[in-house]
């Protein structure tokens, strides 16, 4: 496969064709994300997709049942690029049942429900959504590019079209200064999305990103241990979400939790308090543990 730089997907996508339609990411700004600061963002063409979705059908090892599209926002591809992809898909792999996407909320409000619909009837069934925070402050200051508002529009455009929507936040991302905003306004926000996977990841603040710089210079505090389990205790305790599985089992993550919400809200609640009020290093994952 022609895979160009490195190729990140969810962990949810881990026996999935990974397809990169696009490279890089057309925004490219959050002062945090590494991921695609080496490359510049383009659409691959049609001829290069094909071939490349060709050469997974020869080699493929089994039957391709599910597939990621990526890079870091490839539905801000034209429609109608997008559309046949997903047709040449269909018809190269007759067992298919779920195509996968990242996007983010500018990709979704710039289509119409009527064309993330058409994408669902050709297996397009979920989308990866970062939100990272709820707080307005803090997605200006990561310069994430959408308001509350307009992420919590683009969920429910995407759920009203029938997709899955997978929503990620990040753990530690508002700061010390704004950590208690930054865990209730993202509830807040999750709870208007009402998305059916919650992914909570903790910032790691990774040398080279203008994150780390304000780091340096020590306009960027990151929140203590606990402060960060407590913003994940927070967010669960706020939680009203009707049938969503809540998860911070990501390997930057301290604490673990798989929660299906809101019927392990409780449980999980207590765990989470417990471990708090312990203060108990014993229980979280070492640092040596915790990566990207
Ligand atoms: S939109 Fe996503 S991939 Fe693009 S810079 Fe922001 S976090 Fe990274």
């Amino acid at each position: 496969m022609g895979h160009e730089g490195t190729i990140i997907r969810p962990p949810s996508e881990a026996s999935s064709l990974i397809l990169q339609v696009a490279v890089g990411c057309s925004h490219n700004a959050c002062t945090f994300c590494p991921a695609y600061k080496k490359k510049s963002f383009r659409i691959k063409s049609l001829q290069e997709i094909k071939e490349d979705v060709d050469y997974a059908a020869r080699t493929a090892v089994r039957e391709v049942r599910r597939v990621f599209l990526c890079d870091g926002d490839p539905l801000g591809m034209p429609q109608d690029v997008l559309v046949e992809v997903l047709r040449y898909l269909r018809s190269t792999f007759p067992r298919l049942q779920r195509v996968g996407i990242y996007a983010n909320a500018l990709n979704i409000l710039d289509k119409t429900v009527s064309q993330l619909r058409e994408l669902r009837t050709l297996k397009l069934g979920i989308v990866y959504l970062g939100l990272e925070s709820g707080d307005p402050e803090t997605l200006r200051a990561i310069h994430k590019g959408a308001t509350p508002e307009q992420m919590i529009k683009a969920a429910r455009m995407v759920r009203e079209a029938g997709m899955k929507l997978n929503v990620t936040v990040l753990l530690g991302i508002g700061g010390k200064e704004r950590s208690l905003q930054h865990a209730n306004e993202t509830i807040r926000v999750l709870n208007a999305m009402q998305p059916q996977y919650v992914g909570a990841l903790t910032v790691m603040v990774v040398p080279g990103t203008p994150l780390y710089q304000s780091m340096e210079k020590g306009d960027f505090e990151l929140p203590d241990t606990f402060d960060l389990i407590r913003e994940l205790r927070d967010m669960v305790q706020g939680s009203h979400l009707e049938h969503c599985l809540f998860f911070s089992n990501h390997a930057s993550n301290y604490v673990p939790i798989q929660a299906r919400l809101p019927k392990d809200k409780e449980d999980t609640l207590q765990a989470l308090n417990h471990i708090i009020d312990e203060r108990n290093e014993g229980v979280l994952r070492p640092e040596y543990l915790r990566g990207l």
